[in-house]
């Protein structure tokens, strides 16, 4: 969990790797099911198209039978997932989670992230003024497509998502800090350098619990 821009996607496919489990992620999980025209992915771009949120109980099936699945048995990283208490609530009785890692960054970090942010409209790439610029300003290396930014990313968007963020997620975090499951980390820094961190945090965190379910 953690608010937009703070590198849940990056840390969760580092610690995905790290444990050699799947990184689950809701956003491209549903967009996958759409693009599969199965029923549920019917059911779901029904919703997307008219620009209304997916229900709990649509998501909840989606994801549980992604979770069903014999290389989730050892575990797995979500991202993105859950984002209601009651996703929360219908998670931890059917797949309870061994921890909930809160990231957390000033809302300048996330801000300065999210503004130098540069999309490929025609191949998905992402890019980084600062961090990871490409190497013709302006377009792709990829495709050769002009790169855009989104209006999401502009500062005043991000600082009225950061505190919708604050304010909705609030109840999340409670439910699993009274189960004893909430871990915050502080992730305003370099995500390569925080990760071996954190990866050791976890394996600290899980000694003595029971993980590994073979
Ligand atoms: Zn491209």
């Amino acid at each position: 969990m953690g608010p937009p821009g703070v590198g849940k996607g990056t840390y969760a496919a580092m610690l995905s790797q790290a444990f050699g489990i799947p990184h689950v992620s809701s956003g491209e999980l549903l967009r996958r099911e759409v693009a599969s025209g199965t029923d549920l992915g019917r059911l779901v771009s029904k919703y997307m198209a008219q620009g209304e949120l997916v229900p709990d109980s649509l998501v909840n099936r989606v994801l549980f039978e992604r979770l069903s699945k014999p290389d989730c048995r050892r575990g797995f990283v979500l991202d993105g997932y859950p984002r209601t208490l009651s996703q929360a609530e219908a998670l931890e009785a059917t797949f309870p989670l061994d921890l909930a890692i809160l990231l957390t960054a000033p809302l300048e970090v996330v801000v300065e992230r999210l503004a130098g942010r540069l999309y490929c409209p025609a191949c998905g790439e992402v890019y980084h003024e600062k961090w990871r610029p490409p190497a013709r300003p302006g377009v792709c290396d990829k495709c050769g497509h002009a790169l855009i930014k989104r209006a999401d990313d502009a500062p005043e968007v991000v600082a009225r998502r950061y505190s919708e963020y604050l304010s909705s997620s609030k109840a999340l975090a409670e439910f699993y800090e009274r189960r004893g499951k909430l871990f915050v980390f502080d992730a305003s820094g370099d995500a390569r350098v925080l990760c071996p961190r954190l990866v050791e945090k976890i394996e600290e965190l899980l000694r003595g619990k029971e993980v590994v379910k073979l």
